[in-house]
């Protein structure tokens, strides 16, 4: 049986291939890492990586990425945007936790104890024990509806999964 899991959020270093950025990226690769480089027919700028998985060709708008390890590759801009993000350095002494919050599937309201801070909880167990307190109802497929009486929405969303209303 397979579980879930997610990549660790390993930072690294990266920039945008453009014209402006092409001269500082071929000072940063290594001698081993940089083949060639030059402009394509269309006028964009390319480059020609040695990476762990071969040579590979960075076009303009791509994003040259370094590892942890000094390793090199090139991600294309779109899928760069997917799946990386700015990072918040962290001071040695510190590392980032996963919490879960709960927000209503109805009115998007989240969870919190005093109404004035969204409540953060470090497992989903724990979240979900802490808004059936509260009075929140959480449905089998897994969606949250609060407390809000005489709301459509609500109402609505109780109809469709068979929870009996007061009206
Ligand atoms: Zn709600």
């Amino acid at each position: 049986m397979t579980s879930t899991y997610r990549k660790k959020p390993i930072p690294v270093q990266a920039r945008e291939l453009t014209s402006d950025s092409y001269r500082g990226l071929i000072d940063a690769l290594t001698a081993e890492q940089f083949v060639a480089g030059g402009e394509a027919a269309d006028g964009t700028v390319y480059l020609e990586i040695r990476t762990l998985e071969g040579q590979l060709r960075a076009r303009e708008g791509d994003w040259i990425v370094w590892g942890t390890h000094g390793d090199v590759w090139p991600v294309r801009g779109d899928i760069f945007a997917e799946t990386y993000e700015p990072a918040i350095p962290l001071p040695a002494g510190f590392r980032s936790e996963q919490l879960v919050a709960v927000r209503c599937a109805a009115c998007e309201y989240e969870y919190d104890e005093d109404e004035s801070y969204t409540c953060y909880f470090n497992s989903v167990e724990q979240a979900t024990t802490c808004v059936r307190d509260a009075g929140w109802t959480v449905l089998k497929d897994g969606r949250v509806l609060c407390t809000a009486e005489d709301d459509e929405d609500h109402d609505e969303l109780r109809r469709t999964v068979g929870i009996a209303t007061a009206s």
